[in-house]
């Protein structure tokens, strides 16, 4: 059997997946589909994807099912809305790791107010301000995923309060949890810090508009892990010009890269990221996609799917 490799990726990349991939799975052959035959296409029946050209798995007729590298699936989603085998997602520990790192590091950069002090030492001015303690200020997630109730978890043990917002009711310990669209205007009026890591959907696109932003008490801060195109950046730019946003560090946006021309890169209350708050990691990822290829070969049962009608 061969399994396919389908991505619009570099050849090196492609390469590096392909062979920390292979050496998990000595009993698979693992191909680019650029270098498969018209008989291994025809007898492919698991196509690993990084960013996969629809053409292409659609020249798979007999795969089974699809396991992404990645964990974002709002391309897939779109782009595969023909095709209707499972698609498989990567959900790796070491990535909510790294993203509750990351929610922890910028939440203490708006927390320890680094923006306030990176412009006094430009304009060379002494300017303490207050200490509020972690306990005094109330980080809210949207999301409460993987990534979310990492970061939850992460936040709480720092002190701060910690709320949630997601689809369904949740019970967390030590989380305010909320959900719908009354969950979510309640829990905005009370937050300082912002964060999402909401899946791109229909129902999350431009959902941080100037309604529910406004909501937030002046001074709140805004950090966007997700996706860009949940937030209308016309409506944040507004937000923080007026001051009542103090400060949004932006990890993604609706172009990447980020054009020199868009007005985030000169903000000054705008902290622009490279889409760097959680990589992947190709080492753990691949033990991720090995784990759940070699337990399908075992057991016949495809791993847990992304959910259609959700979109994520
Ligand atoms: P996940 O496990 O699928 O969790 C998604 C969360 O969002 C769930 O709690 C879900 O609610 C909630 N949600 C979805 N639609 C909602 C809606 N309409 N209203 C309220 N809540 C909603 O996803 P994840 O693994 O945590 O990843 C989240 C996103 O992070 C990814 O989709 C990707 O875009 C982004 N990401 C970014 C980076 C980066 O480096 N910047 C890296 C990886 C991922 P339920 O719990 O009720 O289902």
């Amino acid at each position: 059997m061969v399994l396919a490799f389908v991505g619009q990726i570099s050849e090196e990349e492609m390469d590096g997946w392909i062979s920390r991939l292979s050496k998990l799975l000595p009993d698979e052959t693992i191909k680019p589909f650029a270098k498969m035959s018209a008989d291994e296409k025809e007898a492919a029946d698991i196509a690993i994807v990084a960013n996969p050209n629809p053409a292409e798995i659609e020249a798979l007729p007999n795969v089974k099912w699809i396991h992404s590298v990645w964990a974002g699936v709002e391309r897939m989603m779109a782009e595969l809305a023909g095709v209707t085998v499972p698609i498989v997602r990567l959900t790796d520990p070491e990535l909510s790791r790294t993203m509750a790192e990351a929610a922890l590091v910028w939440v203490y950069y708006l927390h320890r107010d680094m923006p306030h002090y990176r412009k006094a030492q430009s304009e060379k001015v002494w300017a303490p301000v207050d200490y509020f303690k972690p306990s005094q200020k109330q980080v809210t997630l949207l999301g409460m995923g993987a990534l979310g109730s990492a970061a939850a978890e992460r936040l709480k043990d720092a002190g701060f309060k910690v709320a949630g917002w997601s689809r369904r009711p949740k019970i967390i310990e030590g989380v305010e949890c909320y959900h719908d669209e009354s969950g979510l205007l309640e829990v905005l009026a009370k937050t300082d810090y912002l964060v999402c890591l909401l899946p791109l959907t229909p129902e999350t696109r431009g959902l941080l508009n100037k309604e529910k932003l406004s909501l937030l008490p002046k001074g709140a801060g805004v950090i966007n892990f997700a996706r860009g195109a949940i937030i209308n950046d016309a409506d944040l730019m507004a937000l923080l010009d007026q001051g009542h946003i103090s400060h949004a560090v932006l990890d993604v946006f609706m172009t990447e890269p980020l054009p020199a021309e868009n007005p985030y890169w000169s903000h000054p209350s705008v902290t622009v990221l490279p889409h760097i708050s959680a990589p992947t990691d190709s080492e753990t990822a691949s033990q991720i996609v090995a784990g759940n290829i070699v337990s399908y070969r075992q057991s016949g049962e495809i791993p847990p799917s992304v959910n259609r009608n959700d979109g994520y």
